[in-house]
């Protein structure tokens, strides 16, 4: 079995980020090390302000055992983090292991603001984790804070992909993943050159948890030898049919992450064929 260490919050309520990552990865039948960046009592989206446990004391100390108990990983899946200080340490970890494929999520902000809490220092750190992957999923607004170009809804890719690209090394991926066009929401990447665009229609609502199962899904994916251009546009199907389930539900609470149900299938689906 492949294993995989993903980092990013948990939130107790709300079935988003490591929640979410957790289901679709152990479908795909990899062998997951959750490791949560923080403790909230909830996603940050409708509950008021939760409980949050930092742990940057903790985290050190559990690489330091990893160490020590010679615990390696196969690939990587980075999402939120939270500080600078968890940033670094994330980056000099990943510098010393030998991760097959390393997918960093740089979660910023979105709606083209940084996210509370965050502020010039933490997007300079977060152009240096980038440096270790192999695919960044920045959305819009990440892509314009990591280059430092103009914030525009509906931004230029042949400019904005291009100066992503410069971030990252040589042979890895950026992949923007809100992308509009018309009336299809999806992710645009770079192939020779040449921006590529995958999308499906647009469901009405806002949805939480749909960027960090898209990321697990696309992750997952890339990790079993897909490639970017099948990855992707089975992401987007995948997380159009979450969308959908979502919907069919009639939720009373809104605030919940996506339904997996459908996603799961789809996923196990595939794993039989
Ligand atoms: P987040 O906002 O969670 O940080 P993000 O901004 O990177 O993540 P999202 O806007 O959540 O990305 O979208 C991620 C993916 O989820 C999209 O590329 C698309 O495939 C799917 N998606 C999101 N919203 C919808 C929607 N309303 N209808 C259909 N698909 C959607
Ligand atoms: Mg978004």
């Amino acid at each position: 079995m492949t294993k995989m260490l993903v980092a990013e919050d948990l939130s107790a309520v709300g079935g988003i980020s490591l929640s979410a990552a957790l289901p679709v990865l152990t479908a795909m039948r990899y062998q997951v090390a959750a490791l949560p960046t923080s403790l909230l009592s909830t996603h940050t989206s409708g509950y008021g302000r939760p409980a949050i446990q930092d742990l940057s004391t903790w985290l050190p100390a559990v690489f330091d055992h990893w160490m020590a108990a010679k615990l390696d990983f196969d690939q990587a899946l980075i999402g939120y983090v939270g500080s600078v200080e968890l940033v670094d340490l994330l980056h000099k970890y990943l510098m010393a292991q030998q991760v097959a494929l390393t997918v960093v999520d740089p979660v910023l902000g979105d709606l083209g603001e940084l996210y509370s809490g965050f502020d010039g220092d933490y997007v300079m750190a977060m152009r240096r984790l980038i440096q270790t992957a192999d695919v960044i999923l920045p959305n819009v607004t990440e892509a314009s804070l990591l280059t430092g170009l103009p914030y525009a809804a509906d931004p230029d890719l042949a400019v904005l992909l291009p100066a992503l690209q410069k971030l990252v090394k040589p042979g890895a991926h950026a992949i923007i993943t809100d992308v509009t066009r018309d009336d299809l929401i999806g992710c645009a990447w770079l192939a020779d050159g040449q921006v590529q665009y995958s999308g499906q229609p647009r469901l009405p609502g806002h949805y939480n948890g749909t960027g960090d199962t898209l990321a697990a899904v696309i992750a997952g994916l890339l990790g079993q030898g897909y490639s970017l251009a099948q990855a992707v546009p089975l992401a987007n199907q995948w997380l159009n049919a979450a969308v959908a389930e979502t919907l069919a539900e009639n939720r009373d609470d809104e605030r919940q992450g996506v339904a997996l149900g459908n996603l799961l299938r789809a996923i196990l689906a595939l794993q039989a064929s």
